[in-house]
């Protein structure tokens, strides 16, 4: 491993241990309880590591060792996208640890929870694909990313009151995390079901962060909506839709009727998904919600949405 990778082992396995405690702890959690119960099955018995195969794999399960071994190059790539982050937002260096202890835990929460959906091993992605197509694996990773913003933000939670942040506040963050790290990880893919991934993210952080402010008109979306359920978009196409499916028991769908989506705004903000600047992108989505009477105009201060911590990546 190469200099510098030990402050980078100690990140991760302070994030590990973390999401240890996490899903030991929520196995009770409204929304993520049966998914941390299977998750503290999977960690419990097995040790994990890092690991520097130079795969594109996220990574291995070893069971001959009891081990699931990460690899390395990614970890490291979140580390360097995080210090942009704070670097870009002026974040202080216990902001910038804040914030990969964050990452950390929603990549490790992510990919072991694609362990319980069904498919730990990527080799078997072809598989996968042929069968459900991308749609049916962006599906799978928006209800991942979910569960992961929710269980890290409970982390989070537990970690001295997580400097005088709301546990819905850590989750609207986390979700704009999850967004940044699905986009700038990957970048410069402009496939479809990656942006109505990325599009879900933003329209679950743009109304969770109006729930926590009570700017959510409840009537105009489907009835067992919660802030905590995946939500994947629908492809605006050239009609200008703006809506998503519920991922719920059964999936729904989220926005019933009523006002018509600004058009143009729409396709504004689906041209710039995969940008930096979530803040920018959630105010777009923010705006659209306002027209169709999904939100109350409350949540805009001055023409600004009032994010709980901005996490603004300027470029
Ligand atoms: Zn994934």
């Amino acid at each position: 491993m190469k200099g510098g990778d030990d402050d980078l082992q100690g990140s991760f396995e302070e994030a590990v241990g973390r999401v240890r405690r996490a899903v030991r702890t929520h196995t009770e959690d409204q929304s993520v309880g049966e998914v941390a119960a299977q998750l503290d099955a999977i960690l419990t018995p097995r040790k994990v590591v890092l690991c520097d195969r130079g795969s594109e794999q996220a990574f291995f399960i070893n069971e001959a060792n009891l081990a699931i071994e990460f690899e390395i190059a990614m970890v490291r790539r979140i580390a360097e996208l995080m210090a942009d982050v704070a670097d870009a937002s002026s974040h202080s260096n216990d902001e910038e640890r804040r914030l990969l202890q964050a990452a950390l835990a929603e990549y490790v929460i992510h990919e072991l929870t694609h362990w319980v959906q069904g498919f730990p091993d990527y080799t078997q992605v072809p598989d996968i694909k042929n069968g459900i197509g991308g749609e049916g694996l962006a599906m799978l990773d928006v209800a991942a990313d979910c569960i992961a913003a929710r269980l890290a933000a409970l982390a989070e939670m537990e970690i001295q009151g997580a400097n005088g942040l709301t546990i819905e506040q850590a989750y609207v963050n986390n979700l704009v995390l999850a967004y940044l790290l699905g986009a700038q990880l990957f970048p410069a893919e402009r496939r479809k079901h990656k942006l109505q991934r990325s599009l879900g993210l933003l329209m679950s952080a743009t109304l969770a962060q109006a729930d926590s402010l009570g700017a959510v008109n409840r009537d105009r979306l489907f009835s067992g909506w919660r802030p905590t359920q995946p939500l994947f978009a629908f492809d605006p196409g050239g009609n200008g839709v703006f809506n998503a499916f519920v991922l719920d028991r059964p999936p729904a769908i989220l926005i019933l009727g009523g006002k018509p989506p600004p058009r143009l705004l729409v396709e504004e903000l689906w041209q710039r998904l995969g940008e930096p600047n979530a803040d920018a992108l959630i105010e777009l989505a923010a705006k659209i919600f306002i027209a169709m009477g999904v939100i109350d105009k409350s949540v805009l201060l001055g023409g600004k949405l009032k994010l709980g911590v901005g996490l603004t990546l300027a470029r």
